[in-house]
């Protein structure tokens, strides 16, 4: 090393400050972790990407502190898709809210990420480098050591405990480790058109799965209207994207002199996924981890499911509150979940882009035919087809018979009422960024002993006692009760007398009787249980 040559120490080193990068730092600036992230362009990225969020993403932004209406966003009713021979042949209900948020919206990316970036200034143990790039990176027994070059050339070491590459579908971090990047590039182009003030625009989102011309539409904020139009082999990038083959393509709907374009871009797809989502010290997120078609629109929905996994472990422990083996459980959760929204990805891409008009007939005949049949039919249209955010394994004591809320699957959000403000809130906004005990109907105390529960809280945990609205009877003290204000939980989801806790991320570590819970408790107990030893 020479003498101009900066060396820096931090817990956790962050590679790339797109969406899922900055999301990742402001849940570690929110749990107080010591946090370099780091950025080689010094930009915004604004080219077309990311378009629709859905319940979950926007649950998770509002766990990062996102509040309602601080990003523009559209509620979408509905996703039809058409084919020139039988006309709209399924369709998918999306207008409704899940745990507390509409089950899909559009937006537009670059406005979301100027949110994320101007949030993490709250964080002053957030640091941010701009027009800084990763050279390599070296784990050692104690942490990673990670050299960058920062705008001056200049080389800069980090010292950090743990690495994470949220830098990309090309992460470097990736390479680094020597994770393959399993999956397959598909062969055709797409165009992206951002154009806006479109005459009589659409309110939804249509997929045109004509095999001639495959076309994704959709509406999205600041009167904008995206096509994705689908590229022939043969069709050259640059010309594709020149006024007067926009124009050809737009004529079906709308005028050049009517409408500005506001941007476009071509790309290739792909489903990929990295064959591991860590490795020792360095864990990758987003597209650095897994990249998806768009037509689910769940690439970057999936990276916030990583960060909100991720950052609460990486919390834990660099703040020396759980051993290392907690971080093993990413990977665990996060890996199949990713590739089971690539495999619907590629699903809904075989009903956009069919190969040739015999299967467009016979796939979109078939999907036609489906809806006649209740069954089938509610499976697509009421979005059944999408993977559940329940883990197979991982973190949680999931026990025959215990099956109100599932260990290991999200626990819903819904309408409650603090007694210490009397005010209606969200869930979540009461459960913060621990870990919580929630007796239901009956307070903690009544079926947990004082030392399990003294045990509970020294390590962080929460109690609470939701009631039933206007319950009167058994009540903790104000300051750990609330009411539940709609059917999300009492009595629809779980009875009285039912217990559960739950993660700082959301998912039910653990659910049963409450006679039961004081077990389960040493469960998430023997989590915590540190060696000793730094980690
Ligand atoms: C056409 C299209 C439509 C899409 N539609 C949707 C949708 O509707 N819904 C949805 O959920 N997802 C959608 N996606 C996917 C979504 O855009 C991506 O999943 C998301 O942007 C990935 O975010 P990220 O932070 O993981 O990666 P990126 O946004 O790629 O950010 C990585 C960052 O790392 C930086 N970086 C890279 N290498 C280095 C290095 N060596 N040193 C320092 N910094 C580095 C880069 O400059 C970049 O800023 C779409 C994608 C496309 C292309």
């Amino acid at each position: 090393m020479t003498q101009s040559e900066k060396m820096v120490q931090t817990d956790v080193l962050v590679i790339g400050l797109g969406p899922v990068g900055a999301a990742l730092c402001n849940l570690l600036g929110r749990h107080g972790v010591q946090t370099v992230v780091c950025e080689q362009a010094t930009e915004i990225f604004t080219k077309p990407r990311a378009i629709a969020l859905d319940n979950e993403a926007l649950r998770i932004l509002q766990m990062l502190g996102v509040r309602d209406g601080e990003f523009t966003t559209t509620a979408i009713p509905r996703v039809h898709y058409h084919s020139p021979v039988y006309g709209c042949f399924a369709r998918i209900n999306t207008a409704g809210i899940i745990d507390g948020h509409p089950m899909l919206v559009t937006f537009y990316q670059p406005e979301l990420e100027a949110l994320l970036r101007d949030k993490l200034r709250q964080y002053p143990q957030v640091q941010t480098w701009l027009g800084h790039r990763l050279l390599d990176v070296e784990q050692q027994a104690e942490g990673v050591r990670v050299r960058l070059q920062d705008p001056q050339g200049q080389t800069v070491t980090v010292h950090c405990r743990y690495l994470v590459g949220a830098d990309g579908a090309n992460s470097q971090v990736r390479q680094q480790l020597g994770l393959e990047f399993e999956g397959e590039t598909f062969e055709q182009d797409w165009l992206i058109v951002d154009a806006k003030h479109v005459p009589n625009p659409i309110d939804h989102c249509e997929f045109i799965c004509d095999p001639r011309r495959p076309t994704p539409h959709m509406v999205a904020p600041g009167d904008r209207q995206r096509w994705e139009f689908m590229l022939h082999p043969g069709e050259d990038r640059e010309r594709m994207q020149s006024p007067e083959a926009i124009r050809q393509l737009l004529a079906p709907w709308c005028r050049m002199e009517d409408i500005e374009i506001e941007r476009t871009a071509v790309y290739r797809f792909h489903a990929r996924e990295a064959r591991a989502f860590s490795r020792g010290r360095c864990f990758l997120v987003g597209d650095a981890a897994h990249i998806t078609p768009p037509f689910a629109g769940q690439g970057l929905v999936a990276g916030l499911r990583d960060v909100a996994n991720l950052g609460w472990k990486l919390a834990s422990v660099v703040q020396g509150r759980a051993p290392a083996r907690l971080l093993d459980s990413y990977d665990q959760e996060r890996r199949p979940h990713a590739r089971k929204i690539i495999k619907l990805a590629r699903f809904l891409g075989s009903l956009v882009m069919p190969s040739n008009r015999a299967k467009a007939l016979l796939v979109h005949g078939l999907m036609k035919a489906l809806r006649v049949l209740p069954q089938t039919r509610a499976f697509f249209e009421d979005l059944k087809i999408k993977p559940d955010n329940t883990f197979d394994q991982g973190l949680f004591v999931r026990e025959r018979g215990h099956r109100r809320l599932l260990a290991g699957a999200t626990f819903p959000q819904g309408w409650v009422r603090p007694a210490w403000t009397q005010q209606p809130t969200l869930s979540d906004e009461v459960l913060g960024q621990q870990w919580s005990l929630i007796t239901f109907g009956d307070a903690p105390a009544a079926s947990v002993s004082p030392e399990m529960l003294a045990r509970w809280r020294a390590a962080g945990g929460q109690v609470w006692q939701w009631c039933q609205r206007a319950q009167g009877l058994h009540l903790a003290p104000a300051s750990e009760r609330v009411e539940c204000l709609d059917e999300n939980f009492l009595p629809r989801v779980v009875p009285l007398g039912w217990a559960c806790i739950v993660r700082p991320d959301r998912c039910v570590f653990a659910e049963g009787p409450a006679a039961q819970v004081e077990r389960l408790l040493q469960a998430a107990l023997d989590h915590f249980q540190t060696d000793g030893v730094r980690a």
